[in-house]
């Protein structure tokens, strides 16, 4: 039978050496040849009850676009793709896909079997599409607003999703984003080296030729109220994200070189601090960095320090590595490039010299006591444990929060008890009649593909709800 002959492991794929691409921002992980994907896409057992598309929460038909490339026929294996996620070259670089399609994989169920490599092979596919463009189906127009216009705020992968589903549907859809690059954490959080920012833009300008229109330096709730939105567009989709740092508020947190993690990224991203002088953003790093937090974020701003020139780029946790959240490709990554990790570590207090610059971050050593309501067990500090680490440059990576300008302008609209709005798990409708919300600022910080699956099934509600108010 097939499954016994199966390779156990992954077929490689060619990243850049770790001693060289620490050095640079170019992306780490090369991708797969034709060859090596087709390869790849035989481990595939093509299962009849696929438990990976149960395990993707856009449910994409992955048997099928592995089939579809396992004959080389990759104009069938884009379009199945498309067909499900309007941003398949992103997913497969930067989906959690261990715990989602992949850690359902029977493959990966089997005896000292790694799962097929499905995130990988997506990737391939959408880059193999994007150097073929000729071969994608050219784009749905919309001719005209028959079935409705609604209005998406936030330019982020669930504000992308919405828009580009609501598209394919025949309404006609305007986005409205704060910053002046579309793409949300995609461009301004995650780095230039895990996802090339020229691969998002080539997903959005394909959103874009679906008809939808993107407006860029639009704050909602500031240079626009939802009231004017709502006399306009006959529903409207927040997708506003959770963009706002939470900070440690221990002493010393303002002194110079104390970063949070979003302010340090995107300096990095969005500005291009990383290409100064030619671009005019720049950013100071030093000689020793230390980044509070373990999550992929913590993770992004130690690899943006080591690139940036740092001798020793260091991440701290009060945990242990077992409860570290980042996935482990990156954390794997990490390691390789150098980064050097303190566990069951807490900062207490960051200190200054004379001219109130970080010199160094006093810390206590902690252990693991009972669960908390994380399900985690809760870091305890260890009485007379402290010690202190040298450090030019802090950067606190230790979650973000829901950004409070579009919601202080809109009261009506029902939040829960951690500050983001309420909204139907199964239709994102909000307490406002018309009114969808998904994604981070439903969620509080989660994954892109969460925020676009959240994106997929609003667009269902809201061509229903938009339906059934025309019949009516
Ligand atoms: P966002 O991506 O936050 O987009 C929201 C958009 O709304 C932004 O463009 C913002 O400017 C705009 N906006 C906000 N307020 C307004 C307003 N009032 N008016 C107009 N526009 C507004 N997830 C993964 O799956 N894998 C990873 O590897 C990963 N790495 C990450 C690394 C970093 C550094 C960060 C910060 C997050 C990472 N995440 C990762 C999480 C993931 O990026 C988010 O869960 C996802 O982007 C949420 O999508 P969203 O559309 O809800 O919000
Ligand atoms: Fe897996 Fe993400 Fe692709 Fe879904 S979108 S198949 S979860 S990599
Ligand atoms: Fe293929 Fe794994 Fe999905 Fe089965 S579960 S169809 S082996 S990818």
């Amino acid at each position: 039978m097939m499954a016994l002959n199966i390779p156990k492991n992954k077929t490689p794929i060619a990243e850049q050496e770790p001693e060289i691409r620490n050095h640079n921002f170019k992306e780490v992980v090369l991708g797969y040849t034709l060859e090596e994907a087709i390869t790849e896409s035989n481990r595939c057992l093509q299962c009849l009850t696929h438990p990976c598309v149960a395990g993707c929460p856009v449910s994409i038909d992955i048997p099928g676009f592995i089939l579809s490339l396992r004959k080389n026929d990759l104009g069938e294996s884009i379009k199945i793709l498309k067909s499900y996620n309007n941003l398949p070259a992103v997913c497969g670089r930067v989906c959690p896909q261990e715990s989602q399609c992949e850690g359902k994989c029977t493959v990966g169920l089997m005896k000292d079997h790694e799962p097929v490599a499905i995130g990988k092979l997506e990737r391939f596919v959408a880059d193999w599409a994007a150097s073929h463009e000729e071969i994608e189906e050219s784009p749905q127009l919309v001719e005209s607003e028959t079935k409705g216009k609604v209005a998406v705020i936030g330019a982020g992968p669930s504000g992308l999703t919405v828009a580009a589903d609501l598209a394919k549907r025949g309404y006609k859809v305007k986005i409205f984003e704060a910053l002046h690059e579309p793409g949300g954490v995609l461009i301004y959080g995650i780095p230039e080296f895990r996802l090339p920012k020229t691969i998002v833009k080539r997903e959005i300008r394909a959103i874009e030729e679906l008809g939808v229109e993107l407006e860029k330096d639009v704050v909602v709730g500031k240079t626009l109220t939802p009231e004017e939105l709502k006399d306009e567009y006959d529903a409207i989709y927040i997708g506003t994200g959770a963009g706002t740092p939470r900070f440690m508020n221990i002493p010393g947190t303002n002194l110079n070189g104390v970063y949070s993690a979003s302010e340090f990224l995107t300096r990095i991203n969005l500005m291009h601090a990383y290409e100064f002088p030619k671009y005019d953003t720049p950013i100071r790093i030093g000689k020793r960095v230390v980044v509070v937090g373990a999550g992929n974020v913590a993770m992004d701003g130690s690899r943006s320090a080591l690139r940036l020139g740092a001798e020793k780029s260091m991440i701290i946790y009060r945990r242990s590595e077992k409860e570290m959240p980042a996935r482990i490709e990156e954390y794997h990554h990490a390691m390789e490039e150098g980064i050097e990790f303190h566990w069951l570590t807490n900062p207490i207090e960051y200190i200054g010299d004379e001219n109130g610059n970080v010199k160094s971050v006093r810390c206590l050593k902690m252990e693991l006591g009972e669960p908390d309501a994380s399900g985690r067990r809760r870091p305890v500090p260890i009485e007379g444990s402290e010690f202190t680490i040298e450090a030019d440059t802090v950067i606190e990576a230790i979650g973000q929060t829901s950004n409070k300008v579009l919601l202080s302008a809109f009261p009506e609209l029902k939040l829960n008890k951690r500050g983001y709005i309420e909204a139907n798990s199964e239709t994102s409708a909000t307490s406002v009649e018309g009114v969808y919300a998904g994604g981070d600022i439903v969620t509080g910080a989660a994954t892109v593909i969460l925020a676009m699956g959240a994106g997929k099934k609003s667009a269902q509600a809201i061509d229903e709800y938009l339906g059934s108010k025309k019949k009516a």
